[in-house]
């Protein structure tokens, strides 16, 4: 049983040769991955497609890893929550994400809003407001530049205290967004309740949206439903100039997606927002 090969990620050896084995190597090589400087994180824009400008950015985390070469969130997330280690991680995120929006504004570029998720087990410490706390005021950052992308499966436990924890980080001027809005959560009751800024259009509404008349209806369904409850919208996950114009024709305002780019670690986004000041 040795022809385990090296395709992708799957960094089988002789004596990794079972699923529990790799899970211990992996989260071995995770807990070093903090201290050894090897998570990074990348940046995609936000795009106003009413006025073509540049509205902010999300931050989306990558392991570099020596050995393996980039590893993408979905592959160790997962793990990181089953561990805790996302709380530490999640720190890092916030920390770093904060001091680099900080730090183009200090280049001078307009400030934008940096997005960052925030995993469910962050979310639910009980230092989480003060962590947010820390990262803004360690880097400087406005709160209003600051934006949280939860998911709405957050809503399903301890719901006074999610209840309260928004709120505060709301008074505070942080902005809420619910990540891949409509595929997690049966019952909607929590947008009543949350106090929100912003839904997310997951990627997986957006992707047949020209060509499945119930993505359509479902996109459709949310903008009307963000419309009443005064919430903005951004469709992510956007690729063709077909789901542009559809998602223009339904006045989604926002947009993210390999349209406009992927995302791109920070010296390769600082080029694009020097085009953006001269666009
Ligand atoms: P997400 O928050 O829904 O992020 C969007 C994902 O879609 C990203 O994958 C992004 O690279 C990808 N994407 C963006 N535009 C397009 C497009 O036009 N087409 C396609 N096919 N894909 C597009 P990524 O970076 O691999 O992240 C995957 C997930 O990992 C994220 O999904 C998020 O749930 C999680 N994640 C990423 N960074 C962090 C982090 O710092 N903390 C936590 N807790 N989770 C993170
Ligand atoms: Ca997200
Ligand atoms: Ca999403």
């Amino acid at each position: 049983a040795k022809d385990y090969g090296t395709n992708g990620y799957r960094f089988y050896t002789a004596e990794m040769n079972d699923a529990v084995i790799q899970k211990l190597v992996l989260e071995e090589w995770m807990n070093k991955a903090l201290e050894q400087d090897e998570f990074v994180l990348y940046f995609q824009p936000q795009v106003d497609i009413f006025d073509h400008r540049l509205n902010g950015m999300e931050a989306l985390l990558r392991w570099n890893h020596p050995r393996l070469g980039v590893i993408s969130p979905g592959d160790f997330i997962p793990l990181a929550e089953e561990t805790g280690l996302i709380i530490p991680i999640g720190k890092w995120v916030l920390r770093t994400a904060c001091m680099q929006n900080k730090a183009w504004q200090l280049e001078g570029f307009p400030p934008l809003k940096m997005a960052v998720n925030i995993s469910p087990v962050q979310f639910y410490q009980d230092d989480f407001v003060q962590v947010v706390l820390e990262a803004l005021q360690e880097s400087g950052l406005e709160p209003q530049y600051l934006e949280l992308e939860i998911t709405e499966g957050i809503a399903m436990y301890q719901l006074d205290q999610v209840v309260d924890k928004l709120n505060t980080l709301r008074e505070l001027g942080v902005h809420i967004s619910i990540d891949d809005f409509g595929t997690g959560f049966s019952s909607l009751n929590y947008l009543k309740k949350f106090p929100i800024d912003k839904l997310k259009i997951a990627q997986q509404f957006v992707r047949d949206v020209t060509d499945d008349p119930d993505d359509a209806a479902i996109v459709q369904a949310i903008m009307a439903m963000a419309q009443s409850l005064n919430l903005n919208v951004i469709a992510e996950g956007v690729e063709t100039e077909d789901q542009l114009s559809f998602l223009l024709d339904v006045k989604c305002r926002e947009i993210q997606g390999y349209i406009y780019s992927k995302p791109v670690p920070a010296d390769e986004f600082y080029d694009l927002l020097k085009r953006n000041m001269v666009a």
